[in-house]
């Protein structure tokens, strides 16, 4: 384990693994393994909080909106000056801004 400060901790290399996931390998050399999924789900952008804090209908019979049913991709991840990075998924949606900090939380760690 390392004791690094947290703002020194940046994405050193993001790769794209598989359809559904990318990976970050972290400047200390941590490994995490992110699900497209997941961090669409776990957009901070005011939008989408408001949307998870909502009761969520127990209808069963949910109409999925085309979008959601077609595959996620990742369009573009762009930093966001030194804190963060903005990420742009194939569904059209791209303000959320992921700090450092909540990115590395997400995710898996994965093996070295
Ligand atoms: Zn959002």
């Amino acid at each position: 384990m390392t004791n690094a400060s947290s703002f020194e901790l940046f994405p050193s290399k993001i790769s794209r693994h598989g359809n559904d996931q990318i990976e970050i390998e972290w400047s200390d050399a941590h490994k995490r393994m992110y699900g497209i999924r997941q961090l669409r789900d776990a957009c901070p952008c005011a939008t989408c909080r408001e949307l998870r804090m909502s009761p969520r209908p127990t209808n069963l019979l949910t109409i999925l909106k085309a979008e959601e049913i077609a595959p996620l991709l990742i369009v573009g991840m762009n930093p966001v000056g030194r804190y963060a990075y903005s990420i742009e998924f194939s569904d059209g949606h791209s303000s959320g801004i992921y700090t450092l900090d909540y990115l590395r939380e997400l995710g898996r760690e994965t093996p070295v």
